[in-house]
């Protein structure tokens, strides 16, 4: 094999995650071959949003501004919110959350993740130490005691001390390990399409709770939102098939007149939901982070907040290697970074899962408790106030990066 094609780190998934893990070993100078299946899009400006956004917490963009990333998202378009409305479509229950009631800016910010992706694949171009092989897929990964070694389709072989798994929810290198992957279907699509409607959405995140499922709003615009609408398969399939007009009349029904008119629809897509947990995410010279270790329901937009605390984590265990130095493919390194991750996760998974069975359950004693339950804790300041950190991604473990780029 020749020499140029031995690296550090062998990154598999070039999505939001591992563009990042690539783009924070590539700054502390480790030698970093990046593997993406498909070549992401740079141009810009776009007229049109990407239907896919994400919540990005507080403690996302603080990763993303330590990746000197965050630039290139806001020159794009990033949108923050101040505020976030939850009510219960089946009752009175009602709860909003505002940045001022914690002396903070802004809750976070809704990008769509095309955005974030060019944003992070812009930055890593800059790296030299980052080799990207894109378009391209592996064919064969071997791990032996000395090394990690990945055929690609084209017939290059890329070796490295470890690689890493970033290549999402049905990830081909978890597949290739026989890591078991447990959970569940919730039985529910996520419809994802980008909406116009009459009146400002107030820099406001406006979720309502109904028996077959969650409906976000996310604001992007003033008068333009993405929604995530959670519902049964059957429900999204009848959805897709509406024409706009219809889609559109149904969308009003069930959100409310809170933003005016519903006026337009983009393209819409639709997403079947998982809870996914792997029972390992290290092995000898191979370590999982994001969506190929974990999935969780969109309810409360963290998903790809948890897999950057991944990545940040996976970084801090690295760099502490290479700083006693040890092999980064070490088992035990490796183990560092899966225990300090484990146990977020399985709380926010566990978590979403039970937030999205207690608002999908009609019983009328829990539809009654879980509206008392939103009403009182609106009124409960400090409740609030710790339901707020957390959304902001400050309460939990998420490793350097995610800490303020001045401290
Ligand atoms: C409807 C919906 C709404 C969501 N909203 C939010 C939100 O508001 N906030 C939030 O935090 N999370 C949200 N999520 C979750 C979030 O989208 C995921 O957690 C996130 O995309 C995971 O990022 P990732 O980089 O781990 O994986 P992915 O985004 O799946 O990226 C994987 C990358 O690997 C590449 N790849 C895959 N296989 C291969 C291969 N064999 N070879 C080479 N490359 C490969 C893919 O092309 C892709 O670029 C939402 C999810 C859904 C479905």
């Amino acid at each position: 094999m020749s020499t140029e094609n031995s690296f550090d780190l062998i990154i598999v998934g070039g999505g939001m995650v591992g563009a990042a893990m690539a783009c924070a070993m590539g700054e502390r100078g480790f030698n970093v071959a990046l593997v993406e299946g498909r070549q992401p899009d740079l141009d810009w400006p776009k007229p049109d949003y990407d239907n896919r956004v994400s919540a990005i917490t507080r403690a996302s963009q603080y990763v993303f501004e330590n990746l000197n990333a965050w630039e290139y998202m806001v020159e794009r378009r990033v949108c923050p919110y101040r505020k976030m409305v939850v009510w219960d479509s089946t009752g009175s229950g009602h709860i909003q959350f505002d940045s001022a009631e914690i002396a903070e800016p802004d809750l976070g910010h809704i990008i769509e993740n095309s955005v974030i992706q060019a944003g992070l694949w812009q930055r890593l171009k800059q790296l030299p130490s980052v080799h990207c092989f894109s378009p391209a897929t592996p064919q064969q990964l071997q791990i032996t005691q000395q090394q990690a070694c990945l055929t690609l389709d084209d017939g290059q072989v890329l070796a490295g001390a470890l690689i890493v798994g970033a290549d999402g929810g049905r990830s081909w290198v978890r597949q290739q390990m026989g890591f078991e992957s447990k959970g569940w279907s919730y039985q529910q699509d996520a419809l994802v399409a980008t909406i116009t409607h009459e009146r400002d959405h107030q820099a406001c995140c406006w979720q309502r709770f109904a028996a077959d499922g969650p409906l976000a709003f996310l604001p992007l615009d003033e008068k333009t939102c993405s929604i995530v609408w959670s519902t049964s398969p059957e429900h999204a399939k009848q959805l897709l098939a509406l024409d706009d007009a219809e889609f559109l009349k149904a969308l009003q029904l069930s959100f409310g007149d809170d933003l005016g008119r519903m006026l337009t629809v983009g393209e819409r897509a639709a997403f079947p939901l998982r809870l996914a947990h792997t029972i390992q995410y290290s092995s000898l010279r191979l370590a999982l982070i994001g969506d190929a270790a974990h999935s969780i329901h969109p309810l409360a937009g963290q998903g790809v907040n948890l897999g950057l605390g991944d990545m940040s984590a996976l970084v801090d265990a690295l760099l502490a290697a290479k700083t006693r130095g040890e092999d980064i493919g070490d088992r035990a390194v490796l183990r560092r970074y899966e225990r300090a991750r484990k146990a977020d996760n399985i709380l926010m998974l566990g978590a979403m899962d039970g937030f999205k069975r207690l608002f999908s359950n009609d019983q009328p004693v829990l539809r009654f408790a879980r509206n008392l339950g939103l009403n009182l804790t609106d009124k409960i300041s400090p409740v609030k106030q710790l339901f707020m950190q957390q959304a902001l991604g400050s309460a939990s473990n998420r490793g350097s990066l995610a800490k303020p780029p001045h401290l």
